[in-house]
């Protein structure tokens, strides 16, 4: 701590990011990278961009980049708003929509921690809503009568970290049900299996999908995620933007992930690879005896009856495999688990049945 500090910087309590080490051999398994690369047309396409053209700003716009996410997901590319990753489309989600008058901000008490990061950060009010017993989120609990409508509602879905799924109906129903809201959907992992709230859009003024090129297209060290909403509110995301950095995104990231959300083919076989091999890791953890939660994600969210899931970790780590383990209220019994190839899922396996028998 300095005196040289602004007022507030002592009180923000950063997010911490699961740890990225060196060590021979490392398997790792802690931050839902995707264990196949990216589409090759993706890695062309920005060789293709390392030329000349750099001493060029980037389009500030990112048109192609827009065009393309909009035919993914059957929108307009005024309906496509695109960030440095995920994580800063949130951060300017927090200023755009959620300082509204004192009014509070609904999110679930298990969810993505960053969430409570940009609260902090923003000074952002708001209200912890409790999951089910079994970690689900449920839609009742966002649509009764209230004292006051709240800014917004904000969870990933799939939920991180448990990975499970709500339906769109469910979805459509907390939308409907709060129109002076906006209701932030962050589909991080959502094309592992679960059902895309962007269809949803064009039905829905304060709706507001977020997206990320980090898990299902591979690219996490790229830092491309983008939203998908209603004209108006990507309008208060572009005045946010272009009020904090008008060229988020560099020349080689556009081209890049333009021609990653191009090759729907490589995309398709990626993400089955992963599902497939989910059913594996699962199967292999239950036979261990772990409970595995029901997972739409690239990860697995899971526990052991009697083994200290903070041993458990320490013990992979000793073995050079880096899973997640949250210090943190109703979870700290579980590992989040990335589900990597067939063959590293083998080697967890192996390797906590080794932990386990010693
Ligand atoms: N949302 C969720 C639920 C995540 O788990 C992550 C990854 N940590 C992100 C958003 C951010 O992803 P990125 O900034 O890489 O797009």
């Amino acid at each position: 701590m300095s005196t040289l500090w602004s007022d507030h910087i002592a009180g923000l309590e950063p997010y911490v990011p699961g740890e990225q080490v060196q060590m021979p051999d490392l398997l790792k398994l802690n931050t839902n990278e995707n264990p196949y690369g990216p589409s090759p047309r993706a890695v062309e396409a920005m060789q293709a961009a390392l030329g000349d053209d750099l001493r060029l700003y980037p389009d500030f716009q990112g048109l192609g980049l827009r065009q393309a996410a909009a035919k993914c997901h059957r929108v307009t590319p005024d309906q496509v708003f695109l960030g440095n990753g995920s994580d800063e489309i949130l951060a300017h989600v927090f200023n755009a929509f959620f300082l509204r008058g004192g009014r509070q901000l609904w999110l679930p008490d298990v969810t993505y921690s960053f969430y409570r990061t940009w609260c902090r950060f923003h000074e952002v009010p708001h209200r912890l809503i409790p999951l089910a017993d079994d970690l689900s989120l449920k839609a009742s609990d966002y649509t009764g009568e209230t004292d006051q409508e709240p800014s917004g509602i904000i969870f990933a879905n799939p939920n991180a970290p448990t990975g499970c799924a709500l339906p769109l109906d469910d979805i459509a129903t907390i939308a409907r049900a709060r129109p002076d809201s906006v209701v932030v959907v962050d589909e991080a992992y959502v094309d592992f299996g679960a059902e895309s709230a962007t269809s949803l859009v064009d039905q829905f003024q304060n709706l507001l999908v977020v997206h990320t090129l980090s898990k299902s297209r591979s690219l996490a060290g790229l830092r491309v995620g983008y939203a998908i909403g209603p004209v108006e509110l990507i309008q208060a995301l572009t005045r946010v933007k272009d009020s904090f950095n008008s060229y988020p995104l560099d020349r080689v990231a556009l081209a890049g992930a333009q021609a990653a959300l191009e090759d729907t083919a490589w995309f398709d076989r990626t993400c089955r690879a992963v599902i497939e091999a989910r059913t594996q890791l699962t199967s292999g953890l239950q036979q261990l005896g772990f409970e595995v939660l029901p997972s739409q994600t690239n990860f697995v969210f899971t526990r052991h009856p009697r083994e200290e899931a903070a041993i458990i970790a320490r013990g992979l780590r000793d073995r050079a495999i880096l899973v997640r383990h949250f210090q943190a209220p109703r979870i700290g019994q579980y590992l989040r688990i990335t589900v990597g190839t067939p063959e590293q899922c083998t080697r967890l396996c192996d390797t906590l049945k080794d932990i386990l028998s010693a």
